[in-house]
């Protein structure tokens, strides 16, 4: 939904909306809803609400996909890109978190949830919290089944204090 900012009244906007916005990587599965409070003072909009769905994700260990819902608070002050100068902009960026810019007068609530949707998927996605993941050996997916491979993990700083003990007992 493209809201003109122009159109937002004095005493505000409130909105209720279902987007399923197109992200490279991320699938949806249950679409977006916003309820969303639209303020404007001058040319700033404050954006306030609740985003809510569900994505798909692929486990990083044990390359799974799962699902995951997501529900969040929006709180973004918006400004016009194309009255701001560069060190405005910056200024802008360092001093607030949840700022964003808007062009050619228009709000596109499209990118509200997208961007919130990013800000909430994982770096590392996990289908559990203990996922087991795969043998790194033979591939098997230990959540499922039980492999014979040994992976021998050393601590490297083990290793380097190991090789250190050697070497003191030979020139003793
Ligand atoms: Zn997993
Ligand atoms: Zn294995």
């Amino acid at each position: 939904m493209k809201i003109e900012v122009f159109d937002i009244p004095d005493e505000g906007l409130d909105i209720e909306l279902e987007e399923t916005p197109k992200i490279e990587g991320i699938k949806i599965t249950k679409s977006f809803k916003a309820i969303l409070r639209i303020e404007k003072k001058g040319a700033e909009v404050f954006v306030k609400g609740i985003v809510s769905g569900e994505v798909e994700l692929q486990c990083s260990r044990c390359l799974k996909e799962y699902t995951m819902p997501i529900k969040t608070l929006v709180e973004v002050t918006y400004h016009p890109i194309e009255e701001l100068s560069k060190e405005e902009l910056v200024e802008l960026k360092k001093d607030e978190m949840d700022v964003d810019f808007y062009r050619e007068g228009i709000i596109d609530t499209e990118d509200i949830i997208r961007d919130q949707i990013l800000l909430n998927i994982p770096m590392k996605p996990l289908c559990s919290e203990d996922c087991k993941g795969l043998c790194p050996i033979c591939g098997t997916d230990l959540n499922e089944f039980k492999c014979g491979c040994v992976v021998k993990e050393i601590d490297p700083r083990m290793a380097v204090l190991q090789s250190l003990l050697r070497r003191m007992k030979k020139n003793g």
